[in-house]
């Protein structure tokens, strides 16, 4: 049995590139693990075994020529948010079932320019929303550290793919916490950058103004190596920014001695766990050790953010969700009687529950005579919440705290009660409203369970994320962790 799994997507890249290993091979030992595991897992919605086959039969003649980007030849898996040109796409949900994309998305087609091969397509919670992929019409994903828990979500398949290393990386997005949450549940390295850095052209829409793509990995190096291809302007997305686009591996070595880190007062309230508690100070303990100065900050409209949040993204839902009416593409119920009986039928049997309440709360909010008193204070709210942000990067460098208030929680715990469920988020969500970037990198565990630590950094700050959490884990090894059953 081949331990390719157990080496990071750096290191496969090196070995691919000094052809000790081929793609073909790589790309075999991967689909192996997967049948052998996801079974139990669910964390994949659709495997291509035929297609990443071929295309590394590809890789692998690009790699003997010499022409080979760092990525080619290595093997990922896309959230299922991702539009995938001749792959069901489904996001989820009933609604889409049965959609295959007739085009790429600009993050898979820059995957694929790379020569990145595309193992298939992860689980998520129904068109992003969820905090736990349970609202998945496919079936919830479990934990690889304890099957009884929730890999956390929305990109819950992408964590626990990585997580029990049945692909070395996998894209995520993040509109709330959907790939810094997942990843602090299962132990991995993610990455949500600067609002607009990451095309989302042919990423299923939720939140506009929120959502952003990013990588989800073992490690802070193998996220820079992801990002380096995923960002950058594209046309198609019009709000997709025009920056100058680092090569996000330089300067992963620099060193931290002086970097301020703040520690937002409010993310260390009596809502959080002890035991994560004492798990991220042990962290904070080994930067100071590194040489980190540890400054006490506030962020004093944090408690706004979950409030603001839940009117701001179920209404851009509401908005984004009504291309889905039974006629152009998607689910279409039986026997119509009447062009209003196809709408709302088809609406009404292709959403799942969560959707459901999005758009009703969505709709609410922007209804004439409401749209005041809740849309527009909304905004006006989140102008606050990143004026917190701009103030406290004044004073330091980075900002850190938990990325969960908890470890992963017990499947069905959550699912009834989405007050709940919506707190999961408490630490990420001002993140998405500021649109400043965040990472979570794994620090430990709590009852077994793994525990994320999340870094927020100033806009475009991703190179400096990516250092500080690669010297953290330069220093130790909770991100080579494999969960015992997956090992
Ligand atoms: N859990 C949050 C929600 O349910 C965030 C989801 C996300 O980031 N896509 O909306």
């Amino acid at each position: 049995m081949s331990h390719y799994h157990e080496k990071s997507l750096t290191e496969l890249s090196r070995l691919l590139h000094a052809g000790d290993i081929s793609s073909v091979e790589l790309t075999d030992a991967y689909l192996s693990r997967i049948k052998q595991h996801d079974a139990v897992l669910n964390s994949f919605i659709t495997v291509v075994g035929d297609q990443a086959m071929q295309q590394a039969a590809e890789a692998d003649k690009v790699l003997r020529s010499g022409g080979a980007g760092p990525l080619t030849g290595v093997p990922i898996a896309h959230k299922d948010i991702f539009c995938t040109q001749g792959i069901k796409t489904s996001c989820g949900s009933k609604m889409l079932d049965s959609f295959i994309s007739p085009y790429d998305a600009t993050v898979v087609s820059r995957f694929k320019q790379t020569g990145a091969i595309v193992l298939g397509k992860t689980n998520m919670d129904e068109f992003a929303m969820g905090s736990s992929n349970e609202t998945s019409y496919y079936g919830p994903v479990k934990n690889p550290w304890d099957i009884g828990t929730v890999p956390g979500g929305s990109s819950g398949g992408s964590a626990a793919a990585v997580a029990a290393r049945l692909t070395p990386a996998a894209t995520g997005t993040d509109t709330g916490g959907s790939i810094r949450q997942p990843a602090a549940l299962c132990g991995i390295t993610g990455l949500k950058p600067t609002y607009g850095l990451v095309s989302r052209y042919g990423m299923i829409a939720f939140a506009s103004s929120l959502d952003q793509g990013g990588p989800m990995a073992q490690s802070a190096e193998d996220c820079a190596l992801l990002l380096s291809t995923m960002a950058g302007f594209d046309e198609k997305d019009s709000t997709s920014i025009e920056t100058s686009i680092p090569d996000y591996s330089i300067g992963l070595e620099n060193p931290i001695e002086g970097l301020r880190i703040g520690l937002p007062k409010e993310y260390f309230d009596e809502g959080l766990d002890d035991n994560v508690r004492q798990v991220i100070q042990s962290a904070l303990d080994r930067y100071r050790e590194l040489g980190a100065e540890l400054v006490d900050i506030a962020l004093p409209n944090s408690g706004l953010s979950v409030p603001v949040y839940y009117v701001v993204a179920p209404a851009e839902c509401s908005a984004n969700l009504s291309r889905f009416d039974g006629v152009r593409y998607g689910y279409r119920c039986d026997e119509p009687r009447d062009l209003f009986d196809l709408y709302t039928r088809s609406r009404g049997e292709g959403f799942g529950a969560e959707v459901k309440r999005r758009i009703m709360v969505g709709t609410y909010a922007l209804s004439a005579g409401y749209y005041d008193a809740y849309y527009l204070k909304a905004q006006q709210l989140r102008h606050l919440i990143s004026d917190d942000f701009k103030r406290a990067f004044e004073q330091v460098d980075v900002i850190m705290g938990p990325a969960s208030p908890e470890p992963a929680f017990k499947l069905g715990e959550k699912a009834e009660d989405p007050i709940s469920m919506y707190l999961s988020d408490i630490y990420t969500i001002a993140v998405n409203l500021a649109g400043v970037p965040g990472m979570s990198v794994p620090v430990g565990f709590a009852d077994n369970k793994p525990v994320g630590l999340q870094i927020i950094g100033n806009y475009f700050d991703e190179s400096r994320l990516l250092n500080v959490a690669h010297k953290y884990q330069q220093s130790t090894d909770w991100h080579r962790q494999i969960p015992e059953d997956f090992n």
